[in-house]
Order: C-alpha cells, then sequence, then structure tokens
C-alpha cells in the first residue's frame, strides 16, 4: 500500500497503474457524486445528519412510512434530474468507451454514470435505480410519473393495478433483499478485472462492499480514491485521499469542461 498527499507523485502513479491496466472496473459510492450536487450519506452535512433512512421492513409495515419514502423519492429525484454527471463519471464512461474497461459497478442509485454516457449495459446497480418503480409482487414496471399523480389525486400509496401488491421505487432499501443477478454481475467483473478503482465509497455497506475484495483476492491491483481513509487502504496499490473530481481532471485533462 502506498498513501500519499495530493501532488504529482500520486498522479504519476496513478497515471501509471491505469495504462499498465488492460481491464479496469469501476466500483463507485456516493463520493463520486457529490461534486454533482447530491448529497452523501456519512460526510458532514450528508444525508445521514438530516434524516433517518427508512427500511424496508417499516416500508412493508406502515402506510404512514409508505407515504414518506414516496415524497423522499420524489423529492431526491428531482435533485437527481437538476445535476450532471461529472469528470468522473465522464472519465469511466470513457474507459469503457475506449475499450479498456468492461464495466463500472455503483452502489448509486442516481443514474449519472449514464447520463454520463456510460452504456446501460456496461453498468451494474447494486441498489437499483430512483427513476423506476415496480410492484413488489410481480415486479410490473411502473412509471415515477404516473405514481406522483395517483398520490396526490388518492392520498394513499399505489398498490399494483394487475396483483394489489404495493408499488416502490427500484432502489434496494435499507432491510431489502440485494438483487441476485446485479450481485452476480459484480463479482464476475470483479473476478475478471485486472485492476479494481474504488471511487467515493466508505466501504461499510455490506455485501457491496466485499466486490474490491473478491477482486483483490482475484488478483487485480486495487486503487482506492476517497477524502477519507477506507477499510481496504491497507491492501491496495495506491490510496489516494483527495477529491475524485480534482484528481481525475489530472489524469483526463481532455475531459475538462465536457458534459452531457
Ligand atoms: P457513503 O456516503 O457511505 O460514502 C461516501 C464516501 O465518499 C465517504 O467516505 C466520503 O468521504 C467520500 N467522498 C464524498 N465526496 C467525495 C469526493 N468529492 N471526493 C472523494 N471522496 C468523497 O456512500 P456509499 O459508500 O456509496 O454508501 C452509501 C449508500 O447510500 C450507497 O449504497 C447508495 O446506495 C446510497 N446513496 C446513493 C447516493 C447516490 O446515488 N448519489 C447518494 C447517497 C447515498
Amino acid at each position: 500500500m502506498a498513501a500519499f498527499e495530493s501532488g504529482n507523485g500520486e498522479l504519476g502513479e496513478l497515471r501509471r497503474l491505469l495504462s499498465e491496466s488492460q481491464r479496469i472496473v469501476a466500483f463507485t459510492g456516493a463520493g463520486i457524486s457529490t461534486e454533482s450536487g447530491i448529497p452523501d450519506f456519512r460526510s458532514p452535512g450528508g444525508i445521514w445528519s438530516r434524516i433517518k433512512p427508512i427500511t424496508f421492513q417499516e416500508f412493508m409495515a406502515s402506510e404512514e412510512a409508505r407515504l414518506e419514502d414516496w415524497r423522499r423519492r420524489f423529492e431526491m429525484n428531482r435533485v437527481y434530474g437538476d445535476a450532471r454527471p461529472n469528470i468522473a463519471h465522464l472519465a469511466l464512461a470513457h474507459l469503457v468507451a475506449e475499450g479498456r474497461s468492461p464495466g463500472v459497478v455503483t452502489q448509486n442509485i442516481d443514474g449519472l454514470h449514464v447520463r454520463g454516457g456510460l452504456a446501460p449495459e456496461r453498468l451494474v446497480e447494486l441498489h437499483g435505480n430512483a427513476t423506476r418503480a415496480h410492484c413488489l409482487a410481480c415486479r410490473r414496471h411502473y412509471e415515477l410519473d404516473a405514481i406522483e399523480d395517483r398520490i396526490a389525486a388518492e392520498g394513499r400509496a399505489p398498490r399494483c393495478e394487475d396483483c394489489g401488491g404495493f408499488i416502490k421505487s427500484a432502489i434496494v432499501s435499507f432491510g431489502e433483499q440485494m438483487p441476485e443477478d446485479e450481485m452476480r454481475r459484480a463479482f464476475e467483473l470483479a473476478e475478471e478485472c485486472d485492476l479494481m478503482l474504488v471511487l467515493g465509497s466508505s466501504l461499510q455497506v455490506q455485501p457491496a462492499a466485499s466486490v474490491p475484495l473478491v477482486a483483490k483476492r482475484a488478483g487485480a491491483r486495487l486503487v482506492i480514491l476517497n477524502r477519507e481513509a477506507t477499510p481496504l487502504d491497507e491492501v491496495s496499490e495506491l490510496a489516494l485521499q483527495g477529491e475524485i473530481g480534482a484528481t481525475l481532471a489530472g489524469v483526463f485533462p481532455q475531459l475538462i469542461g465536457e458534459h452531457h
């Protein structure tokens, strides 16, 4: 492991590791989107310092929790919609487009990777996607706008028109089962990569945080970019503490100023 303060030495090391690698897989957390104006969970001012998450069990048990969950979803979706992908999202899309990365695994639900140019089939969303909704029983898809209109008109949490099950936004809430397909695809990418680039994850949420460990055990190098230390810095090739955007701007200067 090597940990550095920001400076040319560490950037040179990051450039070298990226250029030596043929199959780069990024694993991203909320920290990749803070520079797009979306708060993360654990930083000062982050979501957890203001509101307690509604668990899956609370959603299932109470109408009040369901309505509150929807209210927060609509509010956050407006924040996601107004946000723009930043240089880190663009850099990962660029690596995939260049054929140097088979895909990106994300814990995020904000949709910024795809809006940053990443092909949707190259993205594994471990915690779902806030721009979609589905019935928890039969998985029928629903449009969020239509749900918002229904709640405004009826004043209660919507039920599936086919089977009567609860409709919920397609994110994985605390206490909800992880999606099997996405977990499988994430571990496949972890096993096939030669470098795993962890961007903006506190690596404290399981089982998602085990993805970089699987990559490491399968022989990949680990590079971690984060504002603060993470539990896997010790086993990484390079753990670089600093702002993701400023760091990647030094590696991908051609992407500065580009946006979608
Ligand atoms: P987290 O909030 O636990 O950790 C984010 C990490 O990124 C922190 O260690 C923080 O210090 C670091 N960070 C923040 N901004 C940074 C920057 N500009 N440069 C470098 N480092 C920065 O997030 P997590 O590990 O992704 O886990 C929280 C869960 O919350 C996720 O699973 C996700 O589903 C959900 N979430 C998603 C979003 C989103 O979609 N944008 C936002 C908040 C939470």
